[in-house]
């Protein structure tokens, strides 16, 4: 599984990224994007960044 980032929603502020960063990065455009597998061991952060999004930009995908 994988989170996905709207981007047209993400405002980037980088709190994804700084909670849970092998899995999120803000790319050049200033938006997050998830760049890796949500795995056992980091699916707790992966929650709680998508639980702490501002703007629940952040989902849960297959
Ligand atoms: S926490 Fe939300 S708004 Fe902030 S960078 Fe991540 S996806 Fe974008």
């Amino acid at each position: 599984m994988r989170a996905y980032v709207d981007q047209h929603t993400c405002i980037g502020c980088g709190l994804c990224a700084g909670t849970v960063p092998e899995v999120f990065e803000i790319h050049d455009g200033g938006r997050a994007f998830a760049t890796a597998d949500t795995t056992e061991e980091n699916a707790d952060l992966v929650e709680e960044a998508i639980d702490s999004c501002p703007v629940n930009a952040i989902r849960d995908e297959e």
